[in-house]
C-alpha cells in the first residue's frame, strides 16, 4: 500500500502564511474545549469543516459518564470500563479518566452547560454496562447538542480565538517529524500555510466508512489519514463499535435510539414479539454494546427480518416523553410514537476505538502534534468503549493536553522550505460518488460487525482496486475525503484480517473465541514502517 506523504503537490515557501499559537482541528466537543482553554494563554485559530456545530458531538443523546453520586466511587467506574475494553484498555488511561472526570463535568458547567436537574441534584442514569448511576445529560436526550451549543457560544465570543469555518485541513506540514502546522483550503479555494506552535487534532470519527451509521457525514476518518501521512503512530484500528439500536425504517436516516432508553426499561423483542436477550447474557438488554449488537443480528438472522423491536410502551408515557424528547419527536416524525409502538431497529457503525496513538498529555509520535477525542486513541477504551466514556475523554485529556502545550519551548523552524512534488497528473475518477458507495458497501458486507478471513481479505482487494487515487491528482473535498476513507478503510481491513480472536468490537466468526495468551496486544501502524505490534499494559 504506498501512501503518499501528501495528498497534493505544495510549496510552503510560496504559500501565504498564517501565524497563530495554537492550532485546532475540529469543532466537537475536544476541538471546541480545548480551544477554549488554550486561548486562556494563547492565540487559538479553530478550523472546522462544515459549521461550527456540525460533528459527532452535536448528535451525542445519553450523555457523560463521571463519578458524582455518592454510591458510586472510581473504583466501580474504572472497573466497568476495563470489563468493557476486553483486556487492552491502558489501565492508566482509565485510571486518569475516572480521576479527573468528575474535575472535567464540573468544567463543562462552568462554561455553561446546563446538565439536568432532579430535586436541585444533578441527574444521574445508568446506561449499558455501568454498574452505577452515574451518565449526566441534558435536555433529556440532547446532551451534545447542549455541550456544543454552550462552548461555541463561549468560543465564538473570545477575543483569542479565531474560527475558520467551511475550511478543509489537507495535510500536516511537517519537519523531521514535528508539525509545524497545517495545510488548509479555505472556502474560495484558497491554500493557505497555518502555522502553530502547536496543532491538536480534534477531527473526531470515521463511522461514514460503513454503509449504514449513527454518525454524521463529516465523520470521513479525515484526522486519522492525515497523521498517518504525516508519520504519527496509529493503534486499534480494527476496533469499532456498531451500535445496536439504530432506528431503521423506509425514509429515516439511521437515527441513534440511545442506550439509555434501555437503561430506562425498554427491552428488545424478535419480530416475534419474544425477548431474547436472556439467551445471550445476564445482564439482557444492558449487556455490552458488541453482544447485544451481534444478538440482534442473530435474531435477524433466526427470524429472516432486517429488524428488531425496541419496547418501551409498558413505561409511564409522561416520563417517557420528558426523558427522551428528541427521539420520541424524531421517531413520530415518522409515524412511530414511542411510548404506544415498538420501535423497529438494527445495529449500525458508530464508534472509533482506536485512532492516533498518544500518551497520557495527548501527545502523539509527531513532535507538537496532539490529538484528542474520538480520533485519538489514549488507552481509555481498550477493545469496546463503555458508553458515555468518550465526551468526558475528550474533557479530561484535553485538559491535559493544554499543559503540556503551556510547556513546549517555542518553535525555531519556519517551515518554508517544505515541499512536496509528487509529480501527479492524472485526473480523479468522476465517479466518486458511487465509489465511496461502494467503499461503505464493502465495509458492511467484508468488514461489519463479524468478519472472516475469506471476507476480509475479499474487501481488501476490493478496497486496493481503487489505490490508483493515491497517485492521482487531487483537487476537491469530495477527492481527498474518499483518499483519507479508503486509506483508513484499508489500515482497518488489514489489522482485522491480522488480529486472529474475537475481542470487543472485532469479531471473527473464524476465530470466535479471545485469546490472551496471543493477542493482549496492539496492532499500530505507521507510514514508513507497516504493521508493529505493542503489549498492551491492563493488568
Ligand atoms: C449519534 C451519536 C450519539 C452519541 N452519543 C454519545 C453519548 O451519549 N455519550 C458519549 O460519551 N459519546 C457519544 N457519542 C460519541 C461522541 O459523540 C463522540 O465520540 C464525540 O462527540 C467525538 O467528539 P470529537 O470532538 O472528538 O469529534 P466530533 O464531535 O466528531 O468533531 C469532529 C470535528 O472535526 C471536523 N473535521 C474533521 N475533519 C476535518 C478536516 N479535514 N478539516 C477541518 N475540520 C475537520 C468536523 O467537521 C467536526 O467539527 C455519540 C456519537 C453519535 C454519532
Amino acid at each position: 500500500m504506498v501512501i503518499p506523504q501528501y495528498l497534493v503537490d505544495f510549496e510552503a515557501g510560496q504559500l501565504p502564511v498564517v501565524d497563530t499559537d495554537v492550532i485546532v482541528i475540529g469543532s466537537g466537543i475536544a476541538g471546541l474545549f480545548t480551544a477554549i482553554k488554550a486561548s486562556e494563554k494563547e492565540r487559538v485559530i479553530l478550523i472546522t469543516k462544515k459549521s461550527m456545530l456540525e460533528s459527532n458531538t452535536r448528535y451525542a443523546q445519553g450523555g457523560i459518564a463521571a463519578v458524582i453520586s455518592e454510591e458510586d466511587s472510581p473504583v466501580y467506574h474504572r472497573q466497568d470500563t476495563l470489563l468493557a475494553g476486553a483486556g487492552l484498555c491502558s489501565s492508566e488511561a482509565v485510571d486518569i479518566l475516572v480521576n479527573e472526570g468528575p474535575e472535567g463535568v464540573k468544567e463543562l458547567m462552568m462554561l455553561g452547560t446546563a446538565f439536568d436537574l432532579e430535586n436541585g441534584e444533578l441527574a444521574l442514569t445508568k446506561e449499558g454496562a455501568h454498574s452505577h448511576r452515574r451518565i449526566l445529560h441534558a435536555h433529556g436526550d440532547a446532551t451534545g447538542y447542549e455541550i456544543v451549543r454552550a462552548l461555541s457560544e463561549q468560543a465564538g465570543a473570545h477575543p483569542n480565538i479565531e474560527v475558520w469555518d467551511n475550511h478543509y485541513v489537507i495535510d500536516l506540514i511537517t519537519e523531521e517529524n514535528e508539525c509545524l502546522g497545517a495545510l488548509v483550503q479555505r472556502p474560495d479555494g484558497q491554500r493557505v500555510f497555518l502555522r502553530g506552535n502547536a496543532t491538536i487534532l480534534c477531527s473526531g470519527g470515521a463511522g461514514q466508512l460503513y454503509r449504514y451509521t449513527t454518525n454524521p457525514e463529516v465523520a470521513t476518518g479525515d484526522g486519522v489519514a492525515i497523521a498517518y501521512r504525516a508519520g504519527a503512530i496509529l493503534r486499534d484500528m480494527e476496533f469499532i463499535q456498531f451500535h445496536p439500536t439504530s432506528l431503521c425504517y423506509p425514509g429515516a436516516p439511521r437515527f441513534l435510539i440511545s442506550e439509555a432508553v434501555r437503561g430506562e426499561g425498554a427491552v428488545l423483542r424478535n419480530i416475534k414479539g419474544e425477548r431474547f436477550m436472556s439467551k445471550y447474557h445476564e445482564l439482557l438488554e444492558l449487556a455490552p454494546r458488541d453482544i447485544v449488537a451481534r444478538a440482534i443480528v442473530s435474531e435477524m438472522e433466526a427470524t429472516g427480518a432486517s429488524i428488531v423491536y425496541l419496547d418501551i410502551t409498558h413505561e409511564d408515557p409522561e416520563k417517557v416523553r420528558s426523558r427522551f424528547p428528541t427521539i420520541y419527536e424524531t421517531c413520530l416524525g415518522y409515524g412511530l410514537d414511542l411510548t404506544a409502538d415498538w420501535i423497529p431497529v438494527a445495529p449500525a457503525a458508530h464508534y472509533m476505538m482506536g485512532g492516533v496513538r498518544v500518551s497520557h498529555h495527548g501527545e502523539t509520535s509527531v513532535h507538537r502534534l496532539f490529538a484528542c477525542g474520538e480520533v485519538s486513541s489514549t488507552g481509555v477504551h481498550g477493545a469496546n468503549r463503555l458508553a458515555s466514556n468518550s465526551l468526558s475523554e475528550a474533557i479530561v485529556f484535553g485538559r491535559r493536553i493544554i499543559q503540556r502545550i503551556g510547556e513546549l519551548p517555542p518553535r525555531t523552524r519556519t517551515g518554508e522550505t517544505v515541499a512536496y512534488h509528487d509529480g501527479r497528473l492524472a485526473p480523479a475518477p468522476s465517479s466518486l460518488v458511487e465509489r465511496r458507495l461502494d467503499l461503505q458497501k464493502t465495509m458492511v458486507r467484508r468488514a461489519g460487525l463479524r468478519r472472516t478471513a475469506e471476507g476480509l481479505a475479499k474487501g481488501i482487494t476490493e478496497l486496493e482496486r481503487h489505490q490508483a487515487i493515491f497517485s492521482q491528482a487531487l483537487h476537491t473535498r469530495e477527492e481527498w475525503e474518499y483518499a483519507n476513507m479508503l486509506t483508513c478503510a484499508l489500515l482497518l481491513a488489514k489489522s482485522a484480517l491480522a488480529r486472529e480472536e474475537s475481542r470487543g468490537g472485532h469479531y471473527r466468526e473464524d476465530f470466535p473465541e479471545r485469546s490472551d495468551e496471543k493477542w493482549r496486544k496492539h496492532l499500530l501502524w505507521q507510514r514508513d514502517k507497516g504493521m508493529l505490534e505493542e503489549t498492551s499494559d491492563d493488568v
